[in-house]
């Protein structure tokens, strides 16, 4: 964002990956969603920063979209890992979830471990903590041929792969995988858990203290109650 000077304020461009419903997605023309709402309830917890416009980014391209400086700030239900702590900064976590494995609900297939995907046609959306079990669990020890697996700029296009029969299966933050089963043919076949946690990502040179900033931000949305009303409203719980 601008530098800025004792007593002025700036300017935070945030960037996301719509179709991540209820994290974030378009309802109409509208970016809606529950990190939408939590990043606008931080921000306004922040003395001397404002946010411009959202920005968004296939899921894959954030990082390279902050590193770049075309946004400082991701909002986008994206899981604190060590390989992307390298590169960017990440705020104290703000979510747990664990990846869900969902079918097509017409029973033709019902797996109930990971090892149940074996020769079948697989997908997940490209950079994802889910493209990385499928690599690392399946692909990584034989288990799945690499031609199984299809790597998806958005998991929206996956699900319709699902439901069309090109793949068996998606493996997904659970969540959304939910919402998926919640709105479409599809269905949770099983949890795999993770106890993966998101952070909102900022870059690591950044020597303007936003980092903390926005950690304190959050501390205060938690214990305000606000974070608790936005759970509510976005997850039902
Ligand atoms: N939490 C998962 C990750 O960080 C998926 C995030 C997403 O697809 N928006 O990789």
């Amino acid at each position: 964002g601008c530098s800025s000077g004792g007593g002025s304020t700036e300017t935070v461009t945030p960037g996301t990956a719509p179709g991540f419903q209820p994290f974030e997605f378009q309802d109409g023309s509208e970016l809606v969603g529950f990190d939408i709402d939590l990043t606008t309830a931080v921000f306004e917890e922040m003395d001397g920063y404002e946010l411009a416009e959202w920005e968004t980014f296939e899921f894959g391209s954030l990082i390279q979209a902050l590193t770049s400086d075309r946004i400082d700030f991701i909002a986008a239900a994206m899981t604190i890992t060590g390989d992307r702590d390298e590169t960017i900064d990440f705020s104290d976590p703000y979510y747990s979830a664990n990846q869900s494995v969902i079918v097509r609900s017409d029973g033709s297939f019902s797996p109930s471990e990971l090892g149940d995907l074996s020769g079948r046609p697989v997908g997940a959306q490209s950079g994802t903590t889910g493209e990385g079990i499928i690599q690392d669990e399946l692909i990584a020890n034989g288990e799945l041929e690499e031609s199984n697996y299809t790597s998806y700029d958005n998991y929206v296009l996956a699900v319709e792969d699902l439901e069309n029969g090109n793949i068996d299966a998606i493996v997904i933050d659970e969540p959304v995988g939910d919402t998926f089963a919640n709105q479409r043919p599809v269905e949770v076949a099983f949890i795999y858990e993770t106890g993966e946690q998101y952070g909102f990502g900022m870059r690591t040179d950044d020597d303007d203290d936003l980092t903390s900033a926005v950690n304190d931000g959050l501390q205060t949305v938690r214990d305000d109650g606000t974070y608790e009303d936005l759970t509510a409203e976005w997850f039902g719980s």
